[in-house]
C-alpha cells in the first residue's frame, strides 16, 4: 500500500503540487491522469524518492520514502519519464548492471534478468545494443529494469508517450499482464488510455487531486442534464426568445446556417426531458423542425471540464512569453 499525504512541491514561487493526497491499495492498476504540467512526474519522482517534497509524506507499506528509503525503495520499480538507459550496453548487460545496482543476490541474478526479459519480451534482442532498438523496444527494456528486484509495485511515467499505435497497443497489453502480479501506477494525459488499462483513476489538475474514482464508476460523474441539438428553419432571434421563455430550459444558443436554417443547442435545468416542450414551442411559433438529437456529455468532456484551467493557464503563459 502506498500512502501519499498532503504533498506539496514548490519551484521558486510556483506550486507544482499543492496538498496532494491519495492511497494506493495492492493488486490494482492505477492511473494518474492530468494534462501536461498537472504535476504527474513530480508526484512520481517524489513517490520513488528521486526528489524530496516541500511538504507532506509518502509511505510504502509503512516505510517512509525519505526516512526508510532503502526498505521503501526495495518495494517499488520505477520507469521515469526519461528512462535511464545506457545506450552503448546490450540489453542483457544493462539489465545485469541494474540487478547489481539493486543489490540482487548473485545466485538469483541470472534467473531474474531472464525472467524480466521474458515478461517484457525482450529476450529476442538481449544481445543488441540499446541504441539500435526501436522506441517500443527501448520502452520494454525500461519496463524490464523496473521489474528487476521483484518489487511489489511498479510506477510508470507516461509509458506510451512517443510510441506508434501498434507499440502503444503492445505496451498496454504488457501493463495489463504486469497488473496480474504487481500493483501498477501509470501516468497519462490521455483519458482513453487510463480507462482502457486501469481499475482506478486519480485525476490531478494544477497539483491537486480533483477526482479519485473506480474507472467503472466514471460514467456516474457525467452530467445527467439533457442537452439537445435541433436543426430548424426560422428566425434566429425568435428561436432564442421562444426557447428562453420555457421554464425547464437552462441555456439556449442559436447559430445561423444556410438556406434560412438555424442550429439550436438547448440544455435542460435538472433532469427534465425538454424535447416535447421545445418542439411544441417552436412549431407553435411557426418554426419548422428538421431534426433533433440528444447530446450526452462524454468522459472526455468531463476530463476537460475538470482540468481545463490548466490548459488555459499554460496557453496564457505561452502567449505572454
Ligand atoms: P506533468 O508530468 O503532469 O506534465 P510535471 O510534474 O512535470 O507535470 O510539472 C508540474 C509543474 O512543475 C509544471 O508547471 C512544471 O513546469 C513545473 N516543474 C517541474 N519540474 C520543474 C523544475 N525542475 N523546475 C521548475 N519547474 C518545474
Ligand atoms: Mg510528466
Amino acid at each position: 500500500m502506498i500512502e501519499v499525504k498532503n504533498l506539496s512541491k514548490t519551484y521558486g514561487n510556483h506550486a507544482a503540487l499543492d496538498g496532494l493526497s491519495f492511497t494506493v491499495e495492492p493488486g490494482k492498476i492505477y492511473g494518474l491522469l492530468g494534462p501536461n504540467g498537472a504535476g504527474k512526474s513530480t508526484t512520481m519522482n517524489i513517490m520513488t524518492g528521486y526528489i524530496a517534497p516541500s511538504g507532506g509524506s509518502v509511505t510504502i507499506d509503512g516505510y517512509d520514502i525519505l526516512k526508510d528509503a532503502k526498505k521503501a525503495k526495495a518495494k517499488i520499480g520505477y520507469l521515469p519519464e526519461m528512462p535511464p538507459l545506457y545506450q552503448d550496453m546490450t540489453v542483457a548487460e544493462y539489465l545485469n548492471f541494474v540487478a547489481d545496482l539493486k543489490g540482487v543476490k548473485k545466485s538469483e541474478k541470472k534467473n531474474m534478468v531472464n525472467q524480466a526479459m521474458e515478461k517484457t519480451q525482450t529476450d529476442d534482442v538481449s544481445n543488441r545494443l540499446i541504441k539500435n532498438l526501436s522506441k517500443g523496444y527501448k520502452q520494454r527494456v525500461g519496463i524490464a529494469q523496473a521489474i528487476i528486484g521483484s518489487p511489489e509495485m511498479i510506477i510508470l511515467d507516461e509509458p506510451t508517450v512517443g510510441l506508434d499505435p501498434l507499440q502503444i497497443t503492445e505496451i498496454r497489453e504488457l501493463i495489463r499482464e504486469l497488473g496480474k502480479t504487481h500493483t501498477v501506477i501509470l501516468s497519462s494525459h490521455i483519458l482513453s488510455e487510463i480507462s482502457e488499462v486501469c481499475d482506478h483513476v486519480f485525476i490531478i489538475s494544477k497539483g491537486k487531486l480533483v477526482l479519485s474514482e473506480a474507472v467503472s464508476n466514471l460514467a456516474l460523474h457525467i452530467k445527467a442534464s439533457q442537452q439537445i441539438e435541433i436543426e430548424a428553419k426560422g428566425d434566429r432571434a425568435l428561436c432564442e426568445s421562444v426557447l428562453e421563455e420555457l421554464p425547464a430550459v437552462e441555456t439556449v444558443s442559436v447559430e445561423d446556417k444556410d438556406e434560412g436554417k438555424v442550429l439550436v443547442h438547448v440544455t435542460a435545468k435538472g433532469n427534465e426531458d425538454i424535447r416535447e416542450s421545445v418542439s411544441l414551442a417552436l412549431s407553435q411559433n411557426g418554426i419548422a423542425i428538421f431534426g433533433m438529437k440528444e447530446l450526452g456529455q462524454s468522459l472526455e468532456d468531463l476530463f476537460l471540464e475538470m482540468t481545463q484551467e490548466d490548459e488555459e493557464e499554460t496557453m496564457n503563459k505561452e502567449e505572454e512569453e
